[in-house]
């Protein structure tokens, strides 16, 4: 793990330089049901093949992206004209998907072994989340990027961020601006991410795991497998229609755990998505 000097610094680094990735923009996904664009969350998949290997279920459709939202426009994301980031909540494994035909996927599970506890986060789990319009938005302002750099660097001088009582706190007003700029509010240096697309991931830095790539008829030459690229981060948000690991009446509004997360990375050779839960 990062000590929290370098942390800071690598949460800094995140919000404020433009890194040329998969996409090179940072997108923020936001919910918008009033949006007439073509992207949205949750839904039941529409592609064929989506039934998690290990559990026999559906899988869980958390974001579906339309890929030909010009703020996409410096890729190519090759079979997909839509990308599905699926992901199974019940066993909680890896899972790597190809496109197999204009509208089917084929979903692999690296991992076989058979896990004694399989059962969803909470009782009467959906089978799908409900289908929310969403918009990409490009940019962070110049005042609420002011703001976090202060909360980083305020959170960072004013004690053990395991001790609350010592917390330093953001005003009424900033608080406001980084709730609506994130999505939900910021409590600590850990709540600086967003559901996103692109750019570099605004996870914490020991959850950029190494993912190589299994499809067998993946053209790369790589001997283990193409290392695959970050593309996406979509948070547990029962506000925003994710309920992925608690209810919307299962907390106080202000509390729900957003740093519960499902971020996905693409091979750039064969385009496979994998989707895999790095929480905690
Ligand atoms: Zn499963
Ligand atoms: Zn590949």
């Amino acid at each position: 793990m990062l000590s929290r000097a370098g942390l800071v610094t690598a949460i800094v680094l995140h919000l404020v330089h433009p890194m040329t990735d998969f996409i090179s923009n940072l997108l923020r996904v936001v919910p918008d049901d009033d949006a007439e664009a073509h992207h949205f969350f949750g839904g039941s998949p529409s592609l064929d093949g989506t039934l998690c290997p290990t559990c026999k279920i559906p899988l869980l459709q958390l974001l579906n992206i339309d890929c030909a939202d010009p703020l996409l426009a410096d890729k190519s994301f090759g079979p997909w004209k839509r990308l599905p980031f699926l992901f199974c909540w019940t066993c909680i494994r890896d899972v790597y998907c190809t496109a197999s035909g204009p509208n089917a996927i084929h979903v692999i599970h690296t991992d076989q072994s058979i896990l004694a506890d399989s059962s969803p986060p909470y009782e009467n789990y959906p089978q799908s989340f409900p289908r929310r319009s969403a918009l990409l938005k490009v940019g962070i302002p110049d005042d609420v990027k002011a703001i976090a750099r202060r909360l980083i660097e305020e959170w960072q001088s004013s004690g053990s961020e395991d001790d609350e009582t010592e917390m330093w706190e953001p005003s009424v007003e900033e608080q406001a601006k980084v709730t609506d700029y994130f999505g939900h509010p910021v409590k600590s240096t850990f709540c600086l991410t967003h559901h996103q697309i692109g750019g570099h991931n605004l996870g914490p830095p020991w959850q950029d795991d190494e993912y190589r790539c299994p499809n067998s008829n993946c053209k790369s030459r790589a001997k283990r497998g193409r290392k695959m690229t970050f593309i996406a981060r979509i948070l547990n948000a029962p506000p925003h229609g994710l309920p992925m690991i608690e209810t919307l009446d299962s907390r106080n509004p202000n509390e729900y755990n957003y740093d519960v997360a499902v971020q996905y990375h693409i091979c750039e050779s064969c385009f496979t998505l994998v989707g895999s839960n790095r929480s905690g």
